[in-house]
């Protein structure tokens, strides 16, 4: 699979936000549509009908605030239907949040995407061609009162990848128990300053290092105009580069 990040910078960032792309064989999904997606999208060289899945892990503009559009292109201008895949326990909210602007004239959720309504959980695991999705809840450890989930990916291989979207407790949120000898990458939110949304560079480190090697861990989601290049030698991980392709 390969993992494209469409920005890699937080909210207030001046540059794009924490959104990806993961090319799954034939499918590409969109994992959140914030705010800049417009702009990002197309500058990592996608177009909208080239995304087949969209999962939004949770509401906050950086992650959801472009949905609207996205999906009113789809429709309007491209005529192209993605599947999304909706966390049950989450949908109503997402409703609000994008309905307003999409429920005219009748339409509901399901005349622009293919709506699949999903939980988190391992018996609530479901496929994306022949890739196996999990979501991970972490329901008030990222912000209190904000529903949010990670995701675990297995590939066919049975190799797999962990993704924790915005995350500031991790401890609790218990990634860890996702991680094996056949995980290849642990894609971490990380903040290089104390911040009560997002997890402190330092204790993501000292947390995961008896289960995982840090080159396999890949830092997300952190400040504008750092030296990327500085930051991985002093740390030890990699650090995400906006449209840079992760193949694993
Ligand atoms: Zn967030």
């Amino acid at each position: 699979m390969k993992v494209i990040p469409l920005g890699v910078n937080g909210a207030f960032t001046k540059y794009y936000h924490n959104n990806y792309v993961f090319e799954l064989g034939e499918r590409k999904l969109l994992v959140d549509a914030g705010t800049t997606l417009r702009y990002s999208l197309k500058d990592a060289g996608y177009s909208e009908t080239d995304i087949t899945d969209v999962i939004i892990t949770h509401l906050h503009s950086d992650h959801v605030g472009g949905l609207e559009e996205f999906a009113q292109r789809c429709k309007w201008i491209h005529n192209h239907k993605p599947n999304l895949w909706v966390r049950g326990y989450m949908k109503e909210d997402l409703e609000e949040v994008v309905g307003k602007g999409l429920f005219t004239d009748g339409l509901t959720l399901n005349d622009y995407f293919n709506v699949f309504t999903v939980e988190c959980g391992f018996r609530n695991r479901f496929k994306i061609e022949g890739y196996t999705v999990e979501l991970i809840a972490t329901d008030d450890l990222h912000a209190n009162g904000m529903k949010s989930f990670g995701l675990y990916i297995e590939f066919p291989n049975e190799e797999n990848i962990v993704f924790t979207s915005d995350i500031a407790k991790h401890e609790i949120a218990g990634f860890k128990a996702f991680i094996d000898h056949k995980t290849v990458a642990l894609f971490h939110d990380v903040s290089l300053v104390k911040n009560p949304v997002h997890s402190y560079i330092d204790d993501v480190i000292e947390h995961y290092r008896d289960v995982i090697d840090l080159s396999k861990i890949y830092a997300m989601h952190y400040q504008d105009g750092v030296d990327v290049d500085t930051l991985e030698d002093k740390y030890g991980v990699n650090f995400v580069m906006p449209r840079r392709i992760y193949e694993f």
